[in-house]
Parts: structure tokens; C-alpha cells; sequence
């Protein structure tokens, strides 16, 4: 239910911003605060919830209000520790639902602990990460509140009138909007992994800690938990956070040729990923994918091989500190942002390279 994407310059106009910002309900005007949902599996955090405290912080110091992180699962050590650490990154305080039904993600418990939160103590921001858990959650935790989700922000400021305004691609790509839930609270927005930047961590001690009953029994849930089985290739996860990324285009012409990407990554200690019409042909998998519908990438060093530069990719690969691109054609988009253009064949360049580090490395 987010409102319309903003056509910028903002004129007052019927139906459009000024008239709808003067509309917003009395009981939604306690709404105060920003909060971040910390997202952890078995004590492990995925690491976008830090970055998300990271531009909370921003958020809250433009609003002049709080920074609050929202932590569910199961009571126990391992949940104090997230606690703990989410003051590390920059939170004011916590609320906490410990409860055993939290242990594993389940759709209706969390909800649930989460609306009831939200309910009672009325944040203006809610924000999570754009991961397959917080996806889930804020789509339903949206719904049940009956307010406004800016799914896949890249952007996210505070407006004249202290909105939200949340960017994001749209049209494929090719075009940025900025949306605003003006008539709702809270306003959400989900945010990929790798999109902010990781904030630093600081270590402070523990502040206010709010806790809250979940309020449910093992019988109100449908959904079961029958077993835990962790990922078995762990690596993959790993390529929104590498330091060193290896990727491979059409350019390179056949799933043979891009062995030759996976050998370089090999030699370097680095993750591999590639374009999406890689995917699409069945060469490599879909966890593999770099940009807008695959994964956001930010490593030290970022080599394309073979990749045209399409605004898809560009995107999610802009934040990388150095990009290296190999591409045959001089006038390729790539150049337009590569830090360093190699005007080669990769067929022919990433052998050559592989090998001078093989030799360097050893
Ligand atoms: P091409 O565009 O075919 O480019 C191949 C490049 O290789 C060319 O620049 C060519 O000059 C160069 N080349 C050829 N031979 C060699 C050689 N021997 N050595 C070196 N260079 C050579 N794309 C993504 O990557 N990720 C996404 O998440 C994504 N999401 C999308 C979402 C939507 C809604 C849409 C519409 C598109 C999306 N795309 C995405 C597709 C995107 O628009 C491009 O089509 C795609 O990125 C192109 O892939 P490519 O650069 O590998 O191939």
C-alpha cells in the first residue's frame, strides 16, 4: 500500500504529496523512532542488519529520534549476544521477544512478535533486510499492519516533512524512484544485503533492553519444524561479501570458457559470480548471479571478464572499491565506471592472468 512513486520537483497538487502528507490520521502520529529488525539464525546475524543500523543511525540523527533494534528468538545466551551487539552497532536500545517458538524462522510467530511490537510501541521506520527470511517477514508483517513496503531500496533519506523517501530501480532497471508511505505507519523498507555500507563496530555497553511476550503456544502455529539441515555449500552465501570477485559475461562464449573465471578466482582466494544471461543459459547457477535480480556485490576488487556493463549489473557491483573490466570493445558501458579497462580478449587475458598469479602467489 506504499503511495506512488514521487514525479521530483514536489509541486502541491491534488491526489499528490502536499495534499496527502496533510491527511495523515491523528492515531498515527505517535508513530515515533527508527527501527531495524535484526535478523539472526541460530546466533549467526546476517551481517545487512548491521548495515541497516548503520543507516538507521543516519535516519534517526536527521529525525532526531532513537535507533531501536527489534531482536526475536529463543531465550538464551546466544540471543543476549545479539543483543549485545546490535548496541556494538549503533543502536540506542532494543526490543526483545525471547520465546523457544522463536528459535527457527517461522512466518506466523515472528509476524506476530513483530506486529505486537509495532503495535505497541509505534515506530515511524521499520526497516529489514532484503534476504529470503526478511522478505518473508516484512511482506507479512506489512499486510497485517496495512501499511506501506518500499521492497529492494537502494536509497533511503528523510524528506522536508520528515517522510521516508526510499529509492529503488524500477522499469528493469533503467529508471530510479522514490516512493513515500505517506498515509501509513510504519513506513518499511526492505534494503539488500551489501547495498549500505558495513558500519564500524564500537564496542558500548549494553543499554535499554524492552521485552515483550510473544503470547503464543506451539499449538497456534501451523508450520513445523521438522529438522535443521545448514547449507552445504556455504561458499556461495559468500559473494555478497567477498573482498575479491571474479566474473564472467556472454563474452566469453561457452560454459567451457567459463572455467577460466573459476580458475582465477581459484588462484586469488576469491568468489565467482557472472552476468544473467550466464544463469538464464544454465552455465552456472543462480546464486552465482550479479546484480539487480541476483546479488549486490562491494568487494576490494571486483574483475569482469567479458561483461558489457548493462545498468542491471552496473547497480549492484558500483560499490566495489576497484573494478577491473576485460572487454573487447573499447566504447563497452562497462568503461563508463570500470576503475581499470583492459581492452583484451578474456578467452586469452585470463589464462595469462591465472597463471601470473599462480606464480606470484606460490
Ligand atoms: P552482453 O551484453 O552480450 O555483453 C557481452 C560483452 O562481452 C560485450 O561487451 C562484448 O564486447 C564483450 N566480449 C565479447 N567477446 C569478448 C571476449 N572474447 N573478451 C572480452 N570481452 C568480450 N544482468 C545482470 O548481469 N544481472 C542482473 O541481475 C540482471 N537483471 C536484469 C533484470 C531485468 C529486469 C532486465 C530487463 C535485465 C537484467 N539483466 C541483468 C540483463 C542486462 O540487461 C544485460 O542483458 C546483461 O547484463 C548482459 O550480460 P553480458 O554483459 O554478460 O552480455
Amino acid at each position: 500500500m506504499a503511495d506512488a512513486p514521487k514525479t521530483p520537483p514536489a509541486k502541491p497538487q491534488a491526489g499528490g504529496r502536499a495534499a496527502s502528507k496533510k491527511e495523515l490520521p491523528d492515531h498515527f502520529k505517535p508513530y515515533k523512532h527508527v527501527w531495524v529488525f535484526v535478523e539472526q539464525e541460530r546466533g549467526q546475524v546476517h551481517p545487512v542488519s548491521w548495515e541497516l543500523l548503520g543507516e538507521g543511525r543516519k535516519l534517526a540523527d536527521k529525525l532526531d529520534v532513537d535507533l531501536a533494534a527489534v531482536v526475536l528468538g529463543p531465550e538464551g545466551a546466544e540471543t543476549q549476544h545479539v543483543v549485545a551487539e546490535a548496541f556494538n552497532y549503533g543502536a540506542d536500545l532494543a526490543y526483545l521477544v525471547a520465546d523457544p517458538l522463536l528459535r527457527d524462522y517461522r512466518n506466523e510467530p515472528y509476524t506476530k512478535a513483530m506486529t505486537d511490537l509495532v503495535n505497541t510501541y509505534q515506530p515511524e521506520i521499520l526497516l529489514l533486510g532484503a534476504t529470503t527470511l526478511g522478505r518473508d517477514l516484512a511482506g507479512s508483517v506489512a499486510t497485517t499492519l496495512k501499511t506501506g513496503l518500499t521492497a529492494d531500496s537502494t536509497e533511503l533519506d528523510v524528506d522536508d516533512d520528515k517522510s521516508l523517501a526510499a529509492t529503488r530501480p524500477t522499469f528493469g532497471g533503467s529508471l530510479l524512484c522514490t516512493i513515500y508511505t505517506l498515509n501509513y505507519r510504519p513506513q518499511m523498507a526492505t534494503v539488500r544485503p551489501r547495498v549500505m555500507p558495513m558500519p564500524e563496530r564500537v564496542e558500548r555497553p549494553v543499554g535499554k533492553v524492552i521485552t515483550h511476550p510473544l503470547g503464543l503456544v506451539e499449538g497456534d502455529i501451523v508450520t513445523k519444524v521438522l529438522d535443521f539441515l545448514p547449507a552445504r555449500d556455504s561458499a556461495t552465501s559468500n559473494l555478497a561479501y567477498a573482498d575479491v570477485v571474479v566474473a564472467g559475461g556472454m563474452g566469453l562464449g561457452s560454459p567451457e570458457n567459463f572455467q577460466l573465471v573459476k580458475q582465477l578466482a581459484t588462484t586469488l582466494g576469491a568468489e565467482y559470480g557472472c552476468s544473467r544471461p550466464l544463469v538464464q543459459k544454465g552455465w552456472v547457477p543462480s546464486d552465482r548471479q550479479i546484480g539487480q535480480t541476483g546479488k549486490t556485490i562491494r568487494p576490494k576488487l571486483y574483475i569482469a571478464a567479458g561483461i558489457s556493463g548493462a545498468i542491471q549489473h552496473r547497480v549492484e557491483v558500483e560499490g566495489s572499491d576497484l573494478i577491473v573490466a576485460i572487454n573487447t570493445d573499447k566504447n563497452a558501458p562497462i568503461f563508463d565506471f570500470a576503475h581499470v579497462g583492459l581492452v583484451a580478449d578474456a578467452i586469452k587475458l585470463l589464462p595469462a592472468l591465472t597463471e601470473a598469479f599462480r606464480r606470484r602467489l606460490s
